[in-house]
């Protein structure tokens, strides 16, 4: 006979079994087939057994990982909202502390590199806050999930072999191997590939040791600098100001001028200041709108954004490594009414654009240089200054504008 209690019971059991079964579980087993096949090939590659073995022991196909790769932020920060979270009065003096503390260190890298030491503590202090933060996802865990997630299964698939050559050569310890949920590693977050390609082992104690050993660390930021095309003699860049009336057009960050050339055009250091009278060629670029700064960028702008593609990441890293020896900060702060945008509004501005007359090409919520280029227009018939920057007050001139 079957008490009500244990009629109770067999549902919860059945339940039980029944949740598993819809997706959750599923997935896991086609993971689980996906990765017999994948440790076949790595095993072929030349991954030893024994490192297949234990690096694969505990992994299983992490849900958050994929959840974190999927997330579409609503709405895109403003340059200043990127950048006064980026360069912090905590970081600048932490920096300068710890650019103080390990310069004898950093002058070594800088001698054998020629990146100078401001840059390498920067880039640490905007990758994991000095190593204070250096992320806590098992690598071999993330790059598996995201290697058998259709998305980018191509890149992460390589990433993975590159993280298992990096156990193979017995450089970190399995348990030690945590990162970002994207499989970036250590104090300077490296992906596994250019952990491959460019980690130094800077303290010669036999082992490329990016999460514990600091010489290894600096040395291979350097080294990764030096090999992606950094420019010894030169800076990254310098803000500018732009005189009255000037072309906004030309801050297109494309258009490489000399500095005499945009010397001639009225472009003076933001401290009023000539432009320094060095034969190099710069590229302007206005990340906020016409009340914001301008920078003249060089050649290592580009270099830095080989770690990371993005104008806003590159301008952090050159104004906290300028920051750290004691430059100044911007000549201009973030305005009351910066406001993020999201891809809605920035469509809505297309479409209205578009209504008015002026072309931006089809709305799909990227601001290119169409868009810019209608923007302008607007601005010029609307007697505003044109410098064709997307933001939520110009929408709201859009929309207060009729035909
Ligand atoms: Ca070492």
């Amino acid at each position: 006979m079957t008490t009500p209690f244990r009629k109770t019971r067999l549902f919860l059991c059945l339940l039980a079994l029944l949740i598993p079964a819809t997706g959750y579980s599923q997935t896991q087993a086609e993971f689980e087939t996906w990765l017999t096949d994948f440790k076949a090939q790595a095993l072929q590659k030349g991954i030893a057994q024994s490192t297949l073995d234990a690096a694969f022991k505990e992994v299983t196909l992490n849900e958050k990982v994929l959840e974190l790769d999927r997330r579409q932020p609503e709405f895109t920060r403003t340059f200043w909202q990127y950048f006064n979270k980026a360069v912090t009065d905590w970081r600048i003096q932490k920096g300068q502390e710890l650019y103080k503390k390990h310069r004898p260190l950093l002058d070594q890298v800088t001698k054998k590199t020629g990146v100078p030491g401001r840059y390498l503590v920067a880039f640490w202090g905007m990758e994991t806050n000095y190593g204070g933060y250096t992320g806590n996802i098992p690598v071999i865990e993330s790059l598996s999930t995201l290697a058998y997630d259709p998305r980018r299964s191509e890149f992460f698939t390589g990433e993975l072999f590159s993280a298992l050559t990096v156990l193979n050569e017995g450089h970190v310890q399995l348990e030690q191997m945590k990162g970002s949920w994207a499989g970036a590693m250590g104090q300077c977050q490296f992906m596994p590939s250019n952990y491959l390609r460019y980690a130094v082992d800077g303290d010669q104690d036999g082992k490329k040791d990016l999460w514990g050993s600091l010489p290894d660390v600096f040395f291979s930021a350097g080294h990764f600098l030096k090999e992606l095309g950094w420019q010894e003699k030169e800076n990254w860049g310098r803000e500018v100001a732009l005189p009255k009336g000037f072309d906004y057009a030309l801050a297109d960050g494309k258009s490489a001028k000399s500095l005499a050339d945009w010397g001639k055009l009225g472009l003076k250091l933001a401290d009023g200041r000539a432009l320094p009278k060095e034969e190099m060629d710069a590229k302007l670029i206005l990340p906020s709108d016409y009340r914001g700064p301008a920078f003249l960028v060089f050649d290592n702008f580009r270099v830095i954004k080989r770690w990371n593609n993005s104008n806003n990441y590159a301008l952090a890293v050159g104004n906290l490594a300028d920051r750290i020896v004691g430059r100044s900060g911007l000549s201009k702060s973030q305005p009351a009414d910066d406001e993020a945008m999201s891809k809605a509004d920035m469509k809505a501005i297309q479409e209205r654009l578009n209504w008015l007359g002026y072309e931006a090409g089809k709305p799909d919520g990227i601001a290119g240089s169409k868009t810019r280029a209608a923007l302008r227009a607007f601005q010029v018939a609307q007697n505003l200054p044109a410098d064709g920057h997307p933001s939520a007050r110009m929408l709201k001139h859009l929309n207060a504008t009729h035909r």
